[in-house]
């Protein structure tokens, strides 16, 4: 029989004993329980259709006991946890750099452009990770295998954080007084 991933659409041939197990995709990593097969004589004459074949099984790992099916489950990368401190970090960090730079300001009448520009980046994706950390995963190279949802939240969030940006350099900040 043959299934294909929920994600990616990737058809894969299995044996119909596998049914029921949970596999991952090797394309795009997404996690699946492969469905129990219908006996229908289609399922017969799909062995003629345009599969790949010569592919390798699909099979990686069966993870049974792993019944995390809150999909869409990022396999690759950093786990929640690290992702959501990453965030922390990335919060904090930009809250220095524009109070340092604020104090600068204040003080010396001195802007440092790259606080202006990277603190409200690292602020918005930052809030966008602690919330969900796919977002944040979605923003780097471990993303890449995620839903258009999460890439388009990370690209809003950026979108946000050059606003603020622009915000901070033209507005809160006016440079060339
Ligand atoms: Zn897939």
């Amino acid at each position: 029989m043959d299934v294909s991933c929920e994600h990616c659409g990737r058809r894969y041939q299995v044996q119909p004993k596998m049914s029921g197990r949970a596999v991952k995709c090797k394309v795009c990593g997404h996690q699946f329980t492969i469905p129990h097969a219908e006996s229908s004589p289609l399922q017969e004459s799909a062995a003629n259709m345009p599969i790949e074949t010569g592919v390798p099984s699909p099979i990686t790992s069966a993870t049974n006991d792993a019944p995390n099916n809150n999909f869409p489950t990022a396999s690759e990368g950093p786990s929640d946890k690290v992702m959501r401190l990453v965030a922390g970090g990335m919060i904090i960090g930009s809250m220095l750099l524009l109070g340092l730079n604020h104090a600068t300001a204040v003080m010396n009448d001195e802007v440092y452009l790259f606080a202006l520009a990277l603190g409200p980046f690292a602020l918005t994706l930052g809030i966008a990770g602690l919330i969900s950390p796919n977002v944040l995963r979605a923003a780097g190279k471990h993303g890449k295998h995620l839903p258009l949802g999460y890439k388009s939240t990370a690209a809003a969030f950026g979108l946000a954080g050059l606003l603020l940006c622009l915000l901070l350099v033209f507005v809160v900040y006016p440079l060339g007084r």
